[in-house]
């Protein structure tokens, strides 16, 4: 069965300024690499809908789902007055005009993701999609995240679509807060994560939830160790768990070449982590992956380790 490639190009619109890391080249670097490389011809390529405003609400609370729309829609009718052409929501994250119109298609990328997985018309998908999401808390957008687009999704299948149980997998540099503050005590969802600490957003390190299974790291630890403890920590629980649906928070800034973290993953590290998921998903889950761009800022690296990751979900 194909593996989905979601994006769309108002995911490009959304920018946070001159010099911000995550920036819409991050995107153009994954398209180019896909592209070069001949696995955009081995991919079922999808247009992300909008997401209705109604899906943010299985994550979020409506003053924040509001707010990121009014401000933008202020900016876009020029009624905002704020002439840099952004609003600021946390210091390191911004809306422009184009950000609410964004954040819908990357959310609704991931929803209409697990929707063709659920249905068999996929067996798994990769969203190519900005902004990020899973700092994004049940009312609070930050560190470059608006909405949570993993977590609406995991609601999703199973409020909506009768999933029972669905795993999220963090495999981004930094602790997913956001998802962690939406999904905890949620016993239908399993969250399992490793993350560089201390570092950015400073939490993880304290049980929310039984729900929850964090890895908190030291900086400088390379892939043999996450590897190990991958293998020690999170595979016994995933496999207890027996999810039927695996979404994926798919960050890439624990590359050793990223400059937002100080991890030593390398593209091998994250083709390993990609085949024990696959290995998971085949074993108690249909096969359904679901996996959504997070972080990764360097770019080159960035492109090279979704190619690598897009292969083994793919089996190309
Ligand atoms: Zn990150």
């Amino acid at each position: 069965m194909p593996t989905g490639l979601f994006s769309h190009s108002l995911c490009r619109l959304h920018e946070m300024g001159e010099g911000h890391p995550e920036c819409p080249e991050r995107l153009d670097a994954i398209a180019d690499r896909l592209l070069l490389t001949g696995l955009t011809d081995h991919l079922q390529q999808r247009q992300a809908p909008e997401a209705d405003p109604a899906d943010l609400l299985l994550a979020h609370d409506a003053l924040l789902v509001a707010r990121v729309r009014e401000l933008s829609v202020q900016l876009a009718s020029g009624q905002d007055g704020a002439e840099s052409g952004y609003r600021v929501l946390d210091p390191d994250t911004r809306v422009n005009a184009h950000s609410w119109a964004a954040a819908l298609r990357a959310t609704g990328a991931v929803v209409a993701a697990t929707d063709a997985v659920i249905n068999g018309e996929l067996n798994t998908a990769f969203c190519a999609v900005r902004p990020p999401g899973h700092h994004a808390t049940r009312s609070q957008a930050m560190g470059f995240c608006l909405f949570n687009h993993v977590a609406v999704a995991a609601r999703h299948a199973l409020d909506r679509r009768g999933l029972e149980c669905v795993l999220i997998v963090d495999f981004d540099v930094h602790h997913g807060n956001g998802t962690e503050d939406i999904v905890a005590g949620d016993d239908r969802i399993l969250m399992v994560s490793f993350f560089q600490h201390p570092l950015y957003p400073y939490s993880g390190t304290e049980p929310q939830a039984s729900n929850l299974l964090n890895l908190p790291v030291p900086p400088y630890t390379r892939g043999p160790e996450i590897r190990s403890l991958i293998e020690t920590h999170w595979m016994p629980r995933i496999d207890a768990f027996r999810p039927q649906l695996i979404l994926i928070s798919a960050g890439f800034d624990a590359h050793r070449l990223d400059g937002l973290g100080q991890l030593g993953l390398v593209e091998a590290d994250y083709a390993w982590i990609t085949r024990r998921l696959k290995d998971m998903a085949q074993r108690h889950a249909q096969g359904r992956i679901v996996s959504s761009l997070e972080g990764g800022y360097h770019l080159d690296a960035l492109a090279r380790c979704v190619e690598t990751h897009v292969r083994v979900l793919a089996e190309l």
